[in-house]
């Protein structure tokens, strides 16, 4: 076998060349190596592999060649020296905090998270004696505040779901590390084409590779980015021996989903940036938060941070729930869904979903009001996006008018 991989290409070329491992056949296209297992040619070669002494494979809990050229693409891509896959975005976000935490020790997290984030910070870490604090992510005092002694693990993910609003990457990194803590910044909104969080101060980023990664809504997948020493100390024995691993087949469609990764979120972005200018001059709309919007309430801090804003908007309807659920019934091109990043555009209203679970009191925290809508942008053309989108609102105006 022989590898790919190149630390001066620029990002496009290693999402289609890095980490390629070529069989003897020559193969054009990465093979999908579906095996649990491997065969030794001795049992001395067998002790050697198991002692470390030796390279090579022994079991796919652990590793897997299509797996390997799935993490070495995305390490090269994202700038980390190691990267290592899961099953899903979860087991990722779930793997990068345990792995590194003990009863006793206290986490610092944005209050802004994707639900199940949340859940496991909030929820998961206290029951086995693991302490954690929610700041309002974009209150630099609040997250010096929060640190204590124990403090190891600073958490937040930027620009936050649904609502598109960014935490200072760089700031709290600073923070986090003056109080001795790691910070794990989870990248799903930003994509790696737009936001490298290691750059920016960052110790673990990790990914839902189910979202952007994927890009056509087929399999789950996740993965965590470190440094070679986090990945020795804390994630290797964690993932080898609890299991939260990939499998070969979701790594290889994965794979295959970075060859196309920046191009769909080129176009994706671009076409999010004109449904932006365009729901902000509906007379339907109340509000349209974008990060690639100059009127945007951290335009300085994505100019940072950030080299584009997102493939996501989200927009607030005028008229609560009845005028949001009015409009994306109405809508004949998106589809309503809770998931994103998708070729196919999506909609969802995430304070009877994705926030349900959260009470009233911290939805209205988050800004998630009964009018919100979030919008992934998928690939279909720009203007028969906005034509569908623009129908739906007009139809839904009219409804309520006529009511
Ligand atoms: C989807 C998502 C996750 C969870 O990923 P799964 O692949 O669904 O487990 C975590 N964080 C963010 C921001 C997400 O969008």
């Amino acid at each position: 076998m022989t590898a790919d991989s190149n630390q001066r290409w620029h990002p496009d070329t290693a999402l289609v060349h890095g980490g390629t491992l070529r069989s003897p056949f020559g193969e054009t296209s990465e093979a999908l190596f579906l095996t649990q297992g491997y065969v030794y040619d001795s049992a001395e070669q067998a002790e050697a592999r198991f002692l470390n002494l030796e390279p090579g494979y022994q079991y796919s809990r652990f590793s897997n060649p299509t797996v390997t050229m799935f993490e070495e693409r995305m390490a090269l891509m994202e700038g980390a020296e190691v990267a290592r896959a899961t099953a899903t975005g979860m087991a990722a976000v779930t793997a990068a905090m345990l792995c590194q935490l003990s009863a006793g020790d206290h986490v610092v997290a944005a209050k802004a998270l994707f639900g199940s984030c949340r859940y496991v910070v909030e929820d998961l870490c206290p029951r086995f004696g693991i302490a954690c604090t929610l700041v309002d992510g974009r209150d630099l005092d609040a997250w010096k505040a929060a640190a204590r002694p124990e403090t190891k693990v600073f958490f937040l993910e930027s620009p936050t779901n649904p609502t598109l609003e960014v935490v200072d990457i760089e700031a709290v990194a600073a923070i986090a590390h003056a109080a001795g803590a790691r910070l794990v910044v989870d990248n799903v909104f930003a994509t790696p084409i737009w936001q490298k969080p290691l750059t920016l101060g960052a110790d673990v980023v990790v990914y839902s590779a189910t979202k952007h990664i994927d890009g056509q809504g087929r399999c789950l997948g996740g993965v965590v980015l470190c440094s070679k020493d986090f990945l020795d100390k804390h994630l290797q024995v964690f993932i080898r021996q609890t299991g939260p691993s990939i499998s070969p087949f979701n790594a290889w469609v994965l794979l295959k989903g970075l060859e196309t990764l920046s191009v769909r979120v080129e176009r994706q972005t671009a076409t999010a940036e004109a449904i932006a200018r365009a729901l902000k001059a509906h007379p339907a709309v109340a509000k349209v938060i974008y990060p690639g919007d100059p009127d945007h309430p951290q335009a300085d801090i994505i100019a940072r941070q950030m080299q584009r804003g997102s493939t996501l908007v989200a927009f607030e309807v005028k008229g609560g729930k009845p005028a949001a659920f009015r409009t994306a019934n109405a809508l004949r091109i998106v589809k309503i869904s809770n998931n994103l990043g998708d070729a196919k555009s999506l909609i969802t209203h995430p304070s009877t979903t994705t926030h349900q679970r959260l009470s009233e009191d911290a939805r209205q925290e988050l800004g998630i009001n009964a009018g919100l809508l979030r919008l992934s942008v998928g690939l279909e053309h720009v203007d028969d996006l906005i034509a569908d989108l623009t129908a739906a609102l007009d139809a839904s105006a009219a409804r309520a008018a006529a009511e």
